[in-house]
């Protein structure tokens, strides 16, 4: 039991954000009248380059890197002009060519000729119409969500196979005017969740896999934003890292939430692995009805790593070792979850 109020802000800002990831949803429904793909604008600013995809409606589009190039799909979609343009003055691209690939059904295509390794990210803008595809180096991505993409680098000594890859959306819980509940010496569970988090990605980036933050600073979370770039995130997982806090300081212990059938195994996995690192009591893995009308398409779990009201775990979480630990925990069980689906 926690404090209503801060419970039901919190619970409402996780239905947020996992029924804006499920946004990713609902687009492959329409399938009747084909929609147009009017034209392709490209623009440059601060060593980014933007690609703007006219359409006459919202349309999620099927990316694959393929031999070095970007193919972009966008199904049901008629292109109204063929398009086959060389940039020289693109820091990035080299080439643009977009055609009607099939015509029945009606696929139109977008390759996109790189001239350097590069960091790209694709989402839609669903009042515009518009998909956009953001090309830049790795740092200068201004992203609204940090976002890193390992796809484009040769591979890394340290990669996991089962771990390289995956997208993994990570939540460190709160953050800016939210500061989550308060520790019994008065610090808010922002402060815990966000190196908890930067450590985790540091790890999973480490070994291979795109890592989506929702946060990288104490910053409040926007999901108006989050939901401009979430349509393109065909995310593998979602975790959510918090921590725990209640009017008595005995209260202890560690608690994962998942929110539906699929995400039951993620949770299992994720929560022994850590009970077996911090060795804290264990308070099992609990669906939590509030949450289980808001299905999404990826496993999503919410961990609550410890009580930070409870004096002697406030002292663990306040230390930069143990949030080491905490990460490295998590991370084990993402990889065992990951391992586990890839045989
Ligand atoms: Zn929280």
């Amino acid at each position: 039991m926690k404090k209503p109020n801060s419970s039901i802000i919190r619970l409402l800002i996780f239905i947020l954000s996992l029924s804006i990831l499920t946004l990713s949803s609902f687009s492959v429904a329409a399938a009747t009248k084909p929609q147009e793909l009017f034209g392709i604008d490209v623009k440059t600013d601060d060593n980014v380059e933007r690609i703007a995809i006219r359409l006459s409606d919202y349309i999620r589009p099927q990316s694959t890197f393929f031999k070095d190039n970007l193919v972009i799909d966008f199904p049901n979609t008629v292109i109204k002009e063929t398009l086959q343009k060389d940039y020289a003055d693109s820091k990035f691209i080299y080439k643009i060519h977009a055609w009607q690939f099939k015509a029945k059904p009606y696929v139109a295509r977008i390759v996109i000729e790189f001239k350097k390794e590069v960091a790209y990210d694709l989402y839609s803008l669903l009042g515009k119409n518009e998909v956009v595809v953001e090309i830049g180096d790795d740092v200068a991505l201004p992203l609204h969500i940090a976002v890193s993409n390992p796809i484009r680098r040769a591979k890394l000594p340290g990669a996991v196979p089962h771990l390289e890859s995956k997208t993994i959306v990570i939540d460190a819980g709160h953050g800016g005017i939210d500061p989550g509940g308060i520790s019994c010496s008065g610090m808010p569970e922002k402060k815990f969740t966000l190196p908890v988090a930067l450590e985790l990605e540091a790890l999973l980036k480490a070994a291979g896999a795109r890592v989506i933050m929702t946060r990288r600073t104490d910053q409040t979370t926007d999901f108006r934003k989050i939901s401009d770039r979430t349509n393109k995130l065909k995310a593998d997982i979602f975790v959510g890292i918090h921590f725990n806090y209640f009017e008595d300081s005995s209260a202890a212990g560690t608690e994962t939430f998942y929110y539906n059938p699929f995400s039951i195994e993620l949770a299992q996995y994720v929560h022994s692995a850590l009970v077996k690192k911090l060795k804290r009591r264990n308070r099992g893995v609990r669906k939590d009805v509030l949450y289980t009308v808001h299905h999404t398409d990826m496993p999503a779990i919410l961990v609550e790593v410890l009580y930070i009201t409870n004096p002697e775990e406030e002292r663990l979480v306040k230390s930069n070792q143990y949030q080491k630990m905490i990460a490295k925990g998590l991370y084990n069980g993402l990889d065992k979850y990951f391992k586990s689906i890839s045989r």
